[in-house]
């Protein structure tokens, strides 16, 4: 089995309005020492997987593109010298437009990365500057034509939609001329407004407008018609890939999370899955440092690196639970009774007999023939998907 590798990098120029992500304005000064424990964590880990190959490698965050190339090169090396990556493997870094240039692409791209995420949010001016982005509309088109040019040939280009003060119309353009960039893949998620973030506070004085649920339900079926028009496939409820013959644009590292299997995260706050359980990192820079320059290795079991704060063992049961309701956000394959039984040797719809029932009675899933038969989401269960997981979960 194929494993990943999630490494989170922490560092933002600037917060921005509706952030509630682990990551952190103004501590650019710790970025080396997090680099050199980010190597230091990366080699602990890598001794979980001493008979698996990577096939997926994700940079998160934060804002990974503000890591110098040089210490990029650190992290590669030490990856190649711990870890075994497969020939086909998708290397993919999370960029903001704010921070790029055509030379900064080049060098990512000659080193190794193969797909970018680009943090596009909006491509209306209005938004951006509510946001508290640090791009503007030129950075975008700059940074995804230079991404091009350097033969970047996998672009995601991430998008929100919901904005307290968006309408529809607005909603539509914005999409529209993220959609004539040409991008390879798109997220497209529904602001929430996090406690915590400025927007939550104009949100609670009254200063923003409430969000309108009906609003978001034509945002979101606006969303699908018009990337179905433009020839992406919808194949995760917030996910879109263009359709190729000769090559699978999905992300294959985020798969690896709805497929429920497993994967290795390193740096403050990561998450990782492997043999059955569950870990979260520190999520402070200075402690996370801290802790992986001085703990005792001899004190962990698997799979923890010093970093670790949290683990937790899942049982079977809720292994299966997981897999279902992560598998049904595939919106198009959703889960076969054959792939169930394959990993568990049971049968989904005996285990799950009463869930399903109850959802096939509200018209929420529906079943196709295919792999001995394969529950999958219906329309309506698209768009109320959130009370479809809240049966396994
Ligand atoms: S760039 Fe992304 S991670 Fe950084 S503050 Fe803005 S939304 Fe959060």
């Amino acid at each position: 089995m194929n494993h990943s590798l999630y490494v989170h990098i922490p560092f933002c120029k600037h917060r921005c309005h509706y952030c509630d992500f682990n990551t952190y304005a103004g501590k650019e000064s710790l970025i080396q020492g997090y680099v050199d424990a980010l190597i230091q964590e990366l080699r602990i880990a890598s001794f979980f997987l001493t008979d698996e190959q990577v096939h997926s490698i994700y940079f998160g965050g934060g804002t990974p593109s503000l890591l110098a190339i040089e210490q990029y090169e650190e992290i590669f090396k030490a990856i190649d010298q711990s870890f075994t990556l497969t020939d086909e493997i998708e290397i993919s870094i999370e960029v903001n437009p704010g921070t790029l240039t055509r030379s900064y692409l080049d060098r990512l791209h000659k080193l190794g990365f193969n797909r970018i995420s680009v943090g596009v949010q909006s491509t209306n001016s209005f938004d951006l500057t509510r946001l508290d982005r640090i791009h503007n509309i030129n950075d975008i088109l700059e940074g995804v034509r230079f991404a091009r040019q350097v033969g970047f040939t996998n672009i995601n280009l991430d998008l929100i939609f919901n904005l307290p003060w968006q309408d529809l119309s607005s909603w539509e353009r914005s999409l529209s001329r993220a959609i004539d960039l040409a991008p390879e893949h798109l997220s497209v998620y529904a602001l929430i407004i996090e406690p915590g973030t400025p927007l939550f506070d104009w949100y609670s004085r009254g200063l923003i407008a409430q969000q309108d649920q009906d609003l978001e339900a034509e945002m979101f079926e606006t969303t699908m018609a018009m990337l179905d028009r433009a020839g992406y496939v919808h194949y995760e409820i917030s996910n879109w890939a263009k359709l190729s013959t000769d090559r699978d644009y999905r992300c294959q590292h985020n798969l690896q999370y709805w497929y429920n299997l497993h994967y290795v995260g390193v740096g403050a706050g990561a998450h990782g899955y492997l043999g059955g359980v569950r870990t979260e990192n520190e999520s402070q820079i200075e402690e996370y440092i801290s802790r992986i320059r001085c703990k005792n290795l001899d004190s962990l079991s698997f799979p923890q690196t010093p970093a670790t704060l949290l683990t937790s063992e899942i049982d079977l049961a809720t292994q299966m639970k997981d897999f279902m309701w992560l598998g049904l956000r595939l919106v198009n394959e959703g889960v076969s009774e054959d792939r169930f039984h394959k990993t568990y040797g049971c049968s989904m719809r005996e285990l799950f007999d009463s869930e399903i029932s109850g959802l096939l009675d509200l018209g929420l899933v529906r079943w196709s023939e295919e792999g001995g038969g394969t529950l999958l989401l219906s329309k309506r269960g698209v768009m109320l998907a959130n009370q479809v997981f809240m049966a396994f979960i």
